[in-house]
């Protein structure tokens, strides 16, 4: 039997490895510069983290979990998302003792049953970041102004920062009522699902891509209206950090998240090679969340983008070939002490130049690791034959221009780091 990786679920090969080294080197390179520390958490949690913390009623909760019984008859749950198991561990650690604002990122698989997609797969990889312990804008104005940095050095231009404010969870509350009387004055004219949603997660019908409940939501109240005058103040206070750090935003309408934690700022980040369906990655506040999870009251502010789709963007630009730079360099030998020889010059070329060093592995005729070598495009091929090793010579060959020289076998690093033939 052939085996298949799970349908929804891919594997990322060597040839297209080098643009997600380079994604991630660059974020993480700039995250830290702006003072944000790794954290890695596990990938199972309880499933009842993310049903408190993301909504019962969410898509996520309901169809989208990866859940299962482990061998006690705990239910565990792939996680779906970041946040919750971050604020997990941020109170299970006592982590607001470390710094009264801390600044997180992270990196790494998360998992969610959704039909398989170009730029949505079922394990797909985020990176994200989260500040915990503060309330302020600044901290809103930081995270979005770092985010709009670090997707320009990804090499992304066309992308769009949209940005609306939920409110406080009263002011949600009253918006979700006032919603909830319009859409049902225009029940008829919504998808099957929205119909549902009006009574269990009302918000939700706002994010609907169907063109009739687009065209219903379009005329539905403003939720800015309905923010109080602190959320507001908040919102503003925001508008205009970033205004004057000309960090580019477009307020957008009704932009709501579909995780029930979020509060006040929210934003998604869209790019025009993702079609209208997919958003690049999305963030905003969650105020009461640690204090949920039975923390201390800490306002919290973060974000998450999808590593596929920047790849996805950065490929409609031509901009993801990999960073496959640096130069291989290929060992032949011949005969047993020939390779002992070689795999010490090999380790010597390894520390010294930066080089990529391959060595035979299979004993193979020096014919076939010439071909070997070409196969794996070196640069420079060193022959250590049983003749060149009794004169204590060896050969280095410029593949490109297929010339050779014999060297003193002593000075073959010497002289690879000479760069004269290559
Ligand atoms: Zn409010
Ligand atoms: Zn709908």
């Amino acid at each position: 039997m052939k085996y298949k990786s799970i349908r929804g679920m891919e594997d990322i090969l060597p040839g297209d490895i080098g643009a997600w080294q380079k994604l991630e080197n660059t974020a993480r390179k700039i995250l830290e510069s702006y003072g944000y520390r790794e954290i890695r958490t596990p990938i199972l949690e309880d499933t009842s983290l993310f049903e408190r913390s993301i909504g019962e009623s969410t898509d996520i909760v309901t169809k989208e979990m990866y859940t299962f019984k482990d061998r006690k008859g705990r239910s565990l749950t792939l996680r779906p998302e970041g946040t919750a198991p971050i604020v997990r561990s941020y109170i299970e650690h006592a982590l607001d003792k470390i710094s009264p604002e801390l600044r997180l990122y992270y990196m790494g698989p998360m998992f969610r049953s959704e039909r398989p997609q170009k730029g949505r797969s079922r394990q797909f990889y985020q990176i994200g970041v989260e500040v915990i312990g503060t309330r302020s804008p600044f901290a809103d104005a930081e995270i979005i102004a770092q985010l709009d940095k670090m997707l320009k050095s990804f090499g992304l231009e066309d992308f769009t920062i949209k940005l609306n404010s939920l409110g406080c969870m009263a002011d949600k509350a009253e918006f979700a009522g006032k919603l909830k009387k319009y859409l049902e004055d225009r029940k008829k004219r919504l998808c099957g699902d929205c119909k549902k949603r009006i009574k269990k997660n009302v918000l939700r019908v706002l994010d609907c891509k169907n063109e009739c409940c687009v065209q219903v939501a379009r005329e539905a109240p403003n939720l800015i209206d309905s923010l109080c005058a602190s959320c507001k103040e908040h919102f503003e206070k925001l508008k205009g950090i970033l205004s004057t750090t000309k960090t580019k935003f477009v307020e957008t309408k009704n932009l709501v998240r579909g995780l029930d934690y979020y509060t006040g700022t929210v934003f998604e980040i869209t790019h025009s090679a993702l079609g209208g369906q997919d958003a690049i990655g999305a963030g905003g506040r969650y105020d009461n969340l640690v204090k949920d999870f039975g923390g201390p009251s800490l306002g919290a502010v973060g974000y998450a983008l999808g590593i596929e789709r920047i790849i996805i963007a950065l490929k409609a630009k031509g901009q993801a070939k990999s960073a496959e730079t640096t130069k291989i360099l290929y060992v032949a030998t011949m005969g047993d002490k020939a390779k002992i020889e070689g795999m010490k010059i090999a380790e010597e070329i390894r520390r010294e130049c930066g080089l990529r060093v391959l060595t035979d592995l299979k004993e193979a005729s020096l014919k076939s690791q010439m071909r070997t070598a070409d196969k794996n495009n070196a640069k420079i091929v060193i022959i250590i034959g049983e003749d060149e090793l009794k004169e204590g010579k060896a050969v280095i060959r410029d593949m490109a221009r297929k010339e050779q020289k014999s060297v003193n076998i002593n000075s073959v690093v010497e002289e690879v780091k000479k760069g004269a033939i290559c």
